[in-house]
């Protein structure tokens, strides 16, 4: 898989494909993402590699594990997290690459938005909506 950020200053590369990929609730990805969850595809960290100027935030997991937090300080993009097992978390929205990312699994569901679950069902524009 390959993905970069929004400006395009750091990009990624990863040999193997995702473990599997999931959707995290907890209140970190909430932060980090400006969002109400984060959507990760999860894969070995020795195959997975980074490209360009990218900044490290050294985080703490709401579990209490490292995470290190890697981000495009140019244009604030997160891209991807070391995690403490050695498994690297790579933010969907970064990659750039078609292979299959369905989350499957949703963690720390107990800090999820109330309205998380009825997101998806809410009436949708392709676009922007029209303007009056
Ligand atoms: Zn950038
Ligand atoms: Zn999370």
């Amino acid at each position: 898989m390959r993905g970069k950020c929004l400006c395009g200053e750091v990009g990624f590369e990863c040999d193997a494909a995702p473990v599997v990929t999931v959707a995290c609730h907890c209140t970190h990805c909430q932060k980090t993402s400006g969002s109400a969850f984060s959507v990760n595809a999860i894969v070995a960290g020795a195959a997975f590699r980074l490209t360009g100027a990218y900044a490290v935030y050294a985080d703490q997991g709401e579990s209490g594990g490292s995470v290190e937090r890697c981000f495009c300080p140019k244009c604030g993009s997160p891209l991807a997290s070391r995690l403490a097992n050695g498994m690297v978390a790579v933010k969907v929205g970064a990659l750039e690459s078609d292979e299959d990312v369905t989350p499957v699994l949703q963690l720390w569901t107990r800090s999820a938005r109330p309205w998380s679950k009825a997101l998806l069902g809410a009436p949708g524009f392709e676009t922007n909506p029209p303007s009056a």
